[in-house]
């Protein structure tokens, strides 16, 4: 926690009722910005309003269903009519059904596209509108998953969407960059949250412990220390970026020439 790091800014993190999105509200509002944090609409913000309080920082709420693209345009007015500004912008939010290939509808593919790439592509694009017009560049962070990179079973449309957010946000920085806005993204390996949880199949605790050379599954905290990184001036030269959080998961190919087979 750097004090005082984001003092004076504006940031707007979505899906923030809990896991990782919850944990960067929290981290952004103590180290002193000023939160606009998103829930879904009949859902209680209060949770973390009060983690938000208790970290010492300040923050609103900003109600929105992400997926539905006028919605998005909505939150983002909200938080320059009660923050003044935009600085940052953590595009969070996301569904991870557990769903067969040969059992995923159509309706299905268009959620999981809408919540996790379209709603990207509307909140950075119109998000960076907005900066460009208040003309003091910003950043932003969006989270992808190593699920760009690597197949998973049931998880077939959201590895695409997970590989759209990752290029989207490269293809962003190139244009995004000569008005000072710099654009980087996340890709969690396995984080302790509700999402993880909601696949028992793959029982994401243990699968963790194997697959990290680390031992252990990761904790929405650890996502957040990454955010905070990636929009501070610690950042200042970086942009484009793809930072792995995973604990080491994706280079585990798992063969040891000691073991024996
Ligand atoms: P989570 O605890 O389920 O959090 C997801 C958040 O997004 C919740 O606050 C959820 O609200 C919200 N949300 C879902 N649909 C929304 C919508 N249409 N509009 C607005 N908010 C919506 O899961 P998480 O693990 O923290 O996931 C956060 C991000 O990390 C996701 O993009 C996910 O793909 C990514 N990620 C997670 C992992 C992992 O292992 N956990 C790994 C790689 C990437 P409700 O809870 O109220 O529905």
């Amino acid at each position: 926690m750097v004090k005082d790091r984001f003092a004076g800014k504006v940031a707007l993190v979505t899906g923030t009722t809990s896991g990782i999105g919850q944990a960067t509200a929290v981290r952004l509002a103590g180290e002193g910005a000023l939160v606009a944090f998103n829930h879904l609409p009949g859902l209680s913000p209060d949770e973390t309003m009060q983690k938000i309080v208790e970290a010492g920082g300040k923050g609103f709420p900003v109600c929105a269903d992400v997926g539905y693209p006028e919605q998005v345009v909505g939150m983002l007015k909200e938080t320059v009519e009660k923050g003044g500004r935009l600085d940052y912008i953590v595009s969070n939010a996301g569904i991870n059904p557990k769903l067969k290939w040969d059992e995923t509808t159509l309706e299905m593919y268009d959620r999981l596209m809408d919540v996790n790439l379209k709603a990207t592509w509307v909140l950075c694009s119109e998000g960076a509108k907005q900066m460009i017009k208040e003309g003091h560049g910003g950043s932003i962070v969006t989270i992808s998953s190593i699920s760009a990179h690597v197949g998973a079973y049931d998880q077939t449309v959201y590895c695409a969407t997970k590989a759209g957010v990752l290029m989207l946000s490269k293809a962003l920085a190139l244009v995004l960059g000569e008005h000072g806005i710099r654009v980087n993204s996340i890709l969690p390996g396995s984080i302790y949250t509700g999402m993880s949880r909601s696949h028992p199949g793959t029982v994401a605790r243990k699968f963790a412990e194997d697959k990290s050379p680390l031992g252990r599954i990761g904790e929405p905290e650890e996502i957040a220390s990454a955010v905070s990184f990636l929009l501070s001036d610690d950042a200042s030269y970086i942009t484009s970026s793809e930072l792995l959080v995973d604990g080491g998961m994706l280079v585990n190919a798992e063969f040891n020439p000691d073991e024996e087979v």
